[in-house]
C-alpha cells in the first residue's frame, strides 16, 4: 500500500469532475486527467533512474504540471523537494548537495547554470516551462503510459523534504512523513468543513507548506476544486473571487484587498471562508475586514516542521490577535525556556507541540534535531506565546527576536502593538540592537503614512503605557519593512542594518 497516494490521489480515480481550473493556460483539468498525467510523470522520473526514497529537487514555476510532479513523487515513493523559485543558482546548489538529489527539474531558462550543478553532484536534469506545458520532462511524460502502479510505502516513510523559509537563518530541511501530511489534511478538512463543493482560490506559492500541504492537500482530501493562479495579482483575485468559495492567504493578501475599493461585501457574498497564516495578522486588519465584508478571517498557526498546530474555530469565536485553539490531536504547551517546565495559563513562554503532525527531524542536522525535538516527542517551535483561560493561543514573536536588555526580557510584540496604534503609523517592527551598558536595547522601526508623523508624541504615548526598560531608545522611519516571499518580516535584516546605532 501507499497511504498518502491512496488517501489523496487514488481516491479520485476515474472522476471526471474538475480538480484544477488552470487560469494560466485557460483550461480545466479533471481529477482523472490529473491522475493519468501524474502516472506519466511517475513513469518519466522512474525512467530517469529514481528509486523509492531518492530525492527530487524541483525549482519550477507554479503550474498544474508542478502539482503533477508532486503527485508523481508520492506515487513513485520519491521524496519531493520543492524550492523557492527566487533562489539563485548557488542557493540551489546548497539544496542539491544537502539533499543528495538524484534528479533536478528546473525552468528551461536556468538549464545552462543548473547543468553544471547537476554534473557536479551526479544528478540528472530535466526542464519544465513556467506554464508546465513544455520542457524535457513534460515532453517525455507525454510519450509514456498513463498507468503506474503506486510504490509500496508506509506512513512512516518520508514524503517530502520541505525547507523552512529561512526567516531566522539558513533554511533547514524538514523531513515530513506520509503520516505528517495525511493527519494534518484530514484534520483541516474536518475543522474547516471543506467538501467537494468548495472552490479554493489558490494564489500562494507551491514550494511552501501553506500553498502546498495546507491548500493543495486539503483540496485533494475533500475532492474540491482549485482555481490555480500563478501568483497573487490583485486585479485577478478581485475578478475571480465571485467564482470561488474559499481563499487561503498570508496577511499581505488581506491588507492588499482592503486597500482596494472594489473589495466589498457584494464581491464576497458567496464566500464561505477566508484563512490567514504564515505571519501575524494585525487585529486591525481583522476588524477592518469584518467591517468591509461581514466575514471574519480565520487565523491559524503552523510551520514547516509541524504543519498546522492551531486554528480559530470555524463555528465558535474567531478572536482577532490570536491563532485560536490547538487542532484535534495536537498537544500544545507553553514552557519556561530555561527549565522546560510547563508554565501556568496566561504566562509567556516557548511554544512546544506534539502530535502526528510533527516532523521526523531536520535532514542532515542531528544536533539541531536533538536540540529542538525532545525525546518525548515535543517540538520546541522557536515561537513564544501564551494560552489564555479559554485555551486560545497568542503568539508574541520568535524566541530569536526576544530582546534582553539589562537582564530584562522584552517582547517586541508588546511594543509593536502600541506603536501600530499611533497616528500616522502603518506598521512597525521592534528589534534589539547591541548596547554597551544594557547588552541590548530597543529600536522601533516604523512605516509611516503621513509626513506629519510625530516621533516625540509617539515616544510619549509609549512612555505612558510601558515600563521604562521597554521604551525604544530610538525610533526610525523607513519606506517598507523587509519581507520574504511569505510576507514574513525579516528582522535579521533590520538588526544588521541598525546594529551599530549604539556601539
Ligand atoms: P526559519 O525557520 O527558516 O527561520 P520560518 O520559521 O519563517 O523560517 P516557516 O516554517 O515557513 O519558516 O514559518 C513558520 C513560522 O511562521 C512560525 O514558526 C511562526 O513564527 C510564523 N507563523 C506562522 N503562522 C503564524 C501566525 N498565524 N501568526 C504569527 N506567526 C505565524
Ligand atoms: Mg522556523
Amino acid at each position: 500500500s501507499n497511504p498518502l497516494y491512496e488517501g489523496l490521489f487514488a481516491a479520485h480515480q476515474g472522476k471526471q469532475t474538475t480538480f484544477i481550473i488552470d487560469s494560466q493556460n485557460n483550461t480545466e483539468v479533471s481529477y482523472d486527467a490529473f491522475l493519468k498525467q501524474a502516472s506519466q510523470y511517475a513513469n518519466a522520473i522512474t525512467q530517469q533512474g529514481l528509486q523509492p526514497g531518492d530525492r527530487l529537487v524541483a525549482q519550477v514555476g507554479k503550474s498544474v504540471s508542478t502539482l503533477t510532479l508532486y503527485a508523481a513523487c508520492v506515487q513513485a515513493g520519491v521524496v519531493y523537494l520543492p524550492l523557492n523559485t527566487a533562489y539563485t543558482l548557488s542557493e540551489v546548489e546548497y539544496f542539491v548537495q544537502d539533499s543528495g538529489a538524484k534528479l533536478i527539474v528546473c525552468a528551461p531558462e536556468s538549464e545552462p547554470g543548473m547543468a553544471e550543478i547537476a554534473k557536479q553532484h551526479n544528478a540528472a536534469l530535466m526542464t519544465q516551462s513556467n506554464d508546465g506545458l513544455s520542457g524535457s520532462l513534460p515532453d517525455m511524460a507525454q510519450q509514456l503510459a498513463t498507468e503506474f502502479s503506486a510504490v509500496e510505502r508506509s506512513v512512516d516513510d518520508i514524503a517530502s523534504f520541505l525547507y523552512t523559509s529561512g526567516t531566522t537563518g539558513r533554511s533547514k530541511g524538514a523531513m515530513l512523513t506520509q503520516q505528517n501530511l495525511l493527519s494534518n489534511c484530514n484534520v483541516l478538512k474536518e475543522v474547516w468543513e471543506f467538501t467537494e463543493d468548495d472552490v479554493l482560490l489558490h494564489a500562494l506559492p507551491i514550494f511552501h507548506i501553506h500553498g502546498l500541504f495546507v491548500a493543495v492537500n486539503v483540496a485533494l482530501k475533500s475532492g474540491a476544486k482549485l482555481l490555480l493562479e500563478p501568483s497573487f495579482n490583485l486585479d485577478r483575485v478581485i475578478e475571480k473571487l465571485p467564482e470561488v468559495t474559499t481563499l487561503m492567504g498570508v496577511p499581505t493578501f488581506y491588507t492588499r484587498l482592503l486597500g482596494d475599493e472594489r473589495f466589498n461585501r457584494d464581491l464576497t457574498k458567496q464566500m464561505r471562508l477566508f484563512v490567514s497564516g504564515s505571519a501575524p495578522l494585525l487585529s486591525e486588519t481583522h476588524v477592518q475586514f469584518e467591517q468591509r465584508t461581514g466575514h471574519r478571517i480565520l487565523e491559524r498557526y503552523g510551520m514547516t516542521e509541524t504543519n498546522m498546530n492551531t486554528s480559530n474555530p470555524y463555528h465558535g469565536e474567531r478572536r482577532a490577535g490570536t491563532v485560536g485553539l490547538p487542532l484535534p490531536n495536537v498537544e500544545l504547551k507553553i514552557t519556561d525556556p530555561v527549565t522546560g517546565e510547563t508554565l501556568p495559563t496566561g504566562e509567556i513562554g516557548q511554544i512546544e507541540v506534539r502530535g502526528s503532525n510533527v516532523f521526523k527531524g531536520y535532514w542532515n542536522m542531528p544536533e539541531k534535531t536533538a536540540e529542538e525535538l525532545r525525546s518525548n516527542g515535543y517540538f520546541i517551535t522557536g515561537d513564544l506565546g501564551m494560552i489564555d483561560g479559554d485555551g486560545y493561543v497568542s503568539i508574541v514573536g520568535r524566541n530569536k527576536d526576544l530582546i534582553i536588555s539589562g537582564g530584562y526580557n522584552i517582547y517586541p510584540k508588546e511594543i509593536e502593538l502600541i506603536l501600530d496604534e499611533q497616528l500616522g503609523v502603518v506598521e512597525s517592527a521592534v528589534i534589539g540592537v547591541p548596547h554597551p551598558d544594557f547588552g541590548e536595547t530597543v529600536v522601533g522601526v516604523l512605516v509611516a503614512n503621513a509626513e506629519s508623523v510625530d516621533l516625540e508624541k509617539i515616544q510619549l504615548a509609549v512612555k505612558e503605557k510601558l515600563a521604562r526598560f521597554k521604551h525604544p531608545r530610538k525610533l526610525v522611519i523607513i519606506d517598507e519593512l523587509p519581507r520574504n516571499t511569505m510576507g514574513k518580516v525579516q528582522k535579521n535584516i533590520l538588526r544588521e542594518e541598525y546594529k551599530s546605532l549604539f556601539v
